[in-house]
């Protein structure tokens, strides 16, 4: 008995003129976690079905798929030819031994011969006495059985439903450029943009030597890890030292991280416009630290004119936060140790209620401050992704 995995996809976006435009995405999105394994893809109109694939393989084509944003839900399905002695063997082989449950069955081929109601009533005896332990509960049953028979002569059986991502296909909504330090947000900030179809480039900073090589490594499988549900991503590394040091050795101490701040977002502003990238992405969140505060990101914020700039964590709690890094498994490399540039020359007390005024004139005191926002987007380096299935 062949078996298939059937992918639904969610329904309300696909509504209206736009339905092509998501599903081809959506397909070269499925596709492209489809090519580390030997199968086929056929595309139906309201379902995809994954065919021919071995045994062993059944499991990761499952985990990859579910990490497809676009994907409702998932079914591994006997197929079978739509005569009723087949859909019989496969519901019966699906059937809980206790519990409730009800038949759900779907006939999408009109020509067959019973009609739905009558063909769930007949399987539903047939479990029942071949099960005397169940009970039939047509609310909220504990099990479905769903048979869906379809136009091509097969009929599809499924016991489970396997809940995908939901979302949009990333790509639908355009790339944009992630803001990504080796913290516990920004990984989690990229994962929720790209649930809304933003597929993205991912810009870090470093302050080589303050910063370690180590700490780069652990950015590069940062975004490795992303890739699983965000789709290809180009990862940009730009030296920030000359910055800090510009910083450390000209402006007042309390506002060091607002200044660095400040001409992180340039520095993003510039590159986004470079690659074409559309909007950025951090991972603030709303008093979280000192630069987190209204007055210190009305300051950052003031610095980008040309695209907006999204943070889609802003109002979320950091256990909020750290569950969602759970999820998307980048939580354990997120809290490994390691340095990152905003906590080399960390200053004792950073300003929490920093003004645009006083801030400019902070930044008058570095002169050659366009030389070096310059010299940071020039030496801008693109850094190889390691594989992550
Ligand atoms: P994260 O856990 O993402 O590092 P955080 O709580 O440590 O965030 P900050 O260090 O204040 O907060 O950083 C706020 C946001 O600024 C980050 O989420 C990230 O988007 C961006 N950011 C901070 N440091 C860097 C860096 N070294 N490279 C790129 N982006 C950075
Ligand atoms: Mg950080």
């Amino acid at each position: 008995m062949e078996k298939v995995i059937v992918i639904r996809y969610g329904e309300l976006y696909l509504k209206g003129k736009n339905r092509d435009y998501f599903e081809r995405l959506l397909i070269k999105n499925i596709k492209y976690k489809l090519k580390p394994f030997d199968c086929e893809l056929e595309i139906n109109r309201s379902r995809y079905l994954v065919k021919n694939f071995s045994a062993q393989s059944e499991s990761k084509i499952l985990t990859a798929l579910s990490a497809v944003f676009g994907i409702h839900s998932l079914s591994v399905a006997c197929c079978i030819p739509n005569v009723y002695e087949s859909i019989l063997k496969c519901v019966l082989s699906e059937a809980p031994a206790t519990g409730s449950f009800r038949m759900n069955v779907n006939r999408g081929d009109k020509r067959y011969p019973i009609t739905s109601v009558a063909l769930a009533a007949k399987l539903g005896d047939a479990v029942l006495s071949a099960n005397p332990h169940l009970t039939v509960d047509l609310h909220e049953p504990q099990n479905i059985i769903w048979v869906d028979v379809r136009e091509n002569g097969m009929a599809y059986v499924y016991g489970k439903v396997l809940p995908g991502s939901g979302g949009m296909p990333v790509g639908s909504a355009g790339r944009g450029l992630l803001l990504l330090s080796g913290g516990i947000d920004s990984p989690v900030a990229g994962y929720m943009m790209a649930k809304r179809g933003l597929g993205f480039d991912a810009l870090h900073f470093h302050s080589y030597p303050y910063t370690s090589e180590r700490a780069k490594e652990k950015v590069i499988k940062l975004a490795s890890i992303m890739q699983r549900y965000c789709g290809k991503i180009r990862l940009y590394c730009v030296p920030v030292t000359k910055i800090q040091e510009a910083i450390h050795a000209k402006c007042t101490d309390s506002y060091m991280i607002t200044i660095l701040r400040r001409f992180m977002m340039r520095i993003a502003e510039r590159v986004a416009n470079k690659y074409e990238l559309g909007c950025l992405i951090n991972g603030e969140s709303l008093g979280q630290v000192a630069s987190q505060t209204l007055e210190s990101i009305t300051v950052t914020n003031d610095t980008v004119k040309s695209l907006p700039v999204f943070r889609p964590l802003i109002g979320m709690d950091k256990q909020e936060i750290i569950d969602i890094s759970q999820k998307i498994d980048t939580y354990e490399t997120s809290v490994l140790p390691y340095e990152d540039c905003c906590t080399v020359f960390l200053p004792e007390s950073p300003v929490t209620k920093p003004t645009l005024k006083r801030v400019e004139e902070e930044e008058l005191k570095i002169e050659d401050y366009e030389q070096l926002l310059d010299e940071a987007v020039d030496n801008l380096e693109m850094l190889k992704l390691g594989q992550v299935e």
